[in-house]
Formats: C-alpha cells, structure tokens, sequence
C-alpha cells in the first residue's frame, strides 16, 4: 500500500512544481499587458497563438485576450493588405495558429490560408469577422455615368472577381466602432471555444473594451455633430463604414483599385469642386501621387490618416479629429 503511494505523492510534488513554472514563464513571455482585473487566469499552457488578417484586428484580440494571447499579423503594417503575400517565415509563424481570424471579404490571400489549415487537418479554429456584420459595398466600384471604354479593360484592380460585377464589398470593416464591437465579441466567442477555463477572464476583458469603444463613438458623434451629409475623398475607399455610421459621404479617388485616369481625374476634380472638397485623405499603404495632383487642381491639401494603426481607440480618436478639422 505505501509503495503505492509515495510514487504518486512524487508526481503530485513534479506535477505541482511544472505548475508554478509554467506560470511564471507565461509571465516572462507576456508580450501584452493584461486587462483583466478581477477575473484570475487559470492554466498553466502557453498562451494562444492567433493569426489575424490585418493589424486592428490584433489589438481587438489582446484587448479580449489579455495575458493568455499572442498574436501573429499576416499583414504587416504599411503593406497593401489587398496584394500582400507572406514570405515562407511568416508561412511557418501564422502555421502555429490556434485561431485564424479573417476579414472575411475582399482579401484574398484568406482563403490560401483557410485551404492550407484545411489541407494541415489542423484544428485551428477559423472565425470570419465579417459574419455578423452587414456588408456594404466598396465605393469607386461602378461605373462613373457617362464614362465609357470600362467594360473593355481588364479587371486587375481590387480582386475584382465576381465576373465584371462593379459592385464589390467593402472588406474595410474595422473603420467602424460598431464593427469592432462584433468582432470583439466573435473573439471572445473564439477564446471561449479554444479555452473554457478562462471564460471569466474573456468576459471582464471584453465588457471593459466594449465600454471604451462605446465611448469612443459617444465622443465620434459629438466630433462630427453637424458634418453629417459632408463628403470628403479619399484615395483609397477604407473610411465607407466610418462614413456610414456618421452620415458622411466618401468619395473615391482610386477607381476599381487602380490610379485614376486622366479622363477620371478631370471628372474628380469637378465633383470635388461641385461637392467644396478641399482635403484628400491618403494613407500610407498606397501612392499618393493622383491625390496630390487631385489636391493641386482644386487648390486643397493632402492629409494622412491611418486605417491600419494598432492602437485603435487612439488612432480613431485623432482621425475623427483630423475628419471634424478638415469637413467645412
Ligand atoms: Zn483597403
């Protein structure tokens, strides 16, 4: 009997001492701060490895996720999320993923991934952040009235796939605060499904984020109080949820994601004369060389904002600022 049990009382002591160094690791590795503050984590596995489309999508995962994620961007910031392809180490990073997290529409390098963890057999759990929220379609995606000659050119532009139909969805979901609510809370619906333990943790966490993105878009609509109906251009169309949610009108300079021509320049430099646009928003990702020729014509600026930033909340504050500043 008592041979028994000194071996078990072994492993009890092994087993307990894993425990308490596992958790002082997780600690070391902690590359996100923890959000959560009543809610204690529990388990002593390594954290969750998450791979997310584009870089907002990460901070929404490490908001909800806290100490127990770690997160792998496919995109990296100041790349073009629409064309990019990752290099073979990042193949070999996002491959370790326990969850995938997609935009859903209008990137296509999403369902090379989904095939692949498919073909691994892999049990990554894909969520599609697009599910739950209503789609709208991507501006500069039709035909300008009276324009001709479309029809003939060759659709390389935005992954226009959908057999010559102009009408593409607009995978820019993000931009808006309302959006970002849903997708927080299909990632905490995603956190719970790989790791029910910390169900408490997810939930505290994602009640205080979905507290601070209300305010965020409390302090938006005060921001843009008396803008609604504004139009505003923009190179490329990133900002149409934004815009939708407050009432302003985006116009794009890009048409079917490529440079405008000279005949759409002329056509743009009169609807933002007819409109009194004086800014066109640019941002990094792409050339800013026909929004500046745009902004040159009808005597206004060139203004920078990012759609892609990590911080989200800050990053929405001062680009809602940047929008009141430059709509008169
Ligand atoms: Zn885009």
């Amino acid at each position: 009997m008592k041979l028994k049990i000194i071996p078990l009382l072994v492993i009890l002591i092994v087993g307990l001492s894993i425990f308490v160094s596992g958790c002082t690791d997780a600690g070391d590795s902690g590359n996100n701060r923890s959000t959560g503050q009543g809610a204690e984590i529990s388990g002593n596995e390594e954290p969750i490895i998450v791979a997310v489309s584009v870089v907002p999508q990460a901070e929404f995962v490490e908001k909800v996720g806290g100490d127990r994620v770690k997160t792998v961007v496919i995109v990296p910031s100041g790349a073009d999320p629409h064309t990019y392809e990752p290099s073979p180490k990042e193949v070999k990073e996002i491959s370790k993923a326990s969850m995938l997290l997609t935009v859903g529409v209008g990137m296509p390098f999403e369902e090379v991934w989904i095939d692949r963890f498919e073909s691994m057999n892999s049990d990554t759990l894909i969520i599609n952040c697009s599910e739950g929220i209503e789609l709208k379609k991507l501006e500069g995606y039709h035909h300008h009235e009276g324009e001709e000659g479309h029809d003939e050119e060759l659709e390389t532009g935005h992954e226009n796939k959908s057999e010559g139909n102009h009408e593409e969805l607009d995978p820019h979901i993000w931009t808006s605060p309302s959006n970002a609510k849903i997708m927080v809370e299909e990632i905490y619906e995603g956190l719970v499904e790989l790791d029910p333990e910390n169900e408490a943790y997810y939930a505290q966490n994602r009640d205080a984020y979905l507290e601070e993105l209300d305010a965020l878009d409390t302090r938006i609509r005060e921001k843009l109080e008396g803008k609604e109906e504004k139009n505003f251009m923009v190179y490329h169309p990133s900002w149409g949820y934004f815009a939708a949610d407050y009432g302003l009108n985006m116009i794009s300079v890009e048409i079917e994601g490529k440079e405008p021509s000279a005949q759409d320049l002329t056509e743009l430099v009169d609807l933002a004369t007819e409109k009194d646009v004086k800014v066109i928003f640019v941002q990094a990702q792409f050339s800013t060389r026909s929004a500046e020729v745009l902004a040159q014509e009808i005597g206004g600026e060139v203004v920078a904002v990012d759609p892609l930033a990590k911080n989200y909340i800050e990053n929405m504050d001062s680009v809602s600022d940047i929008f009141a500043r430059n709509l008169v």
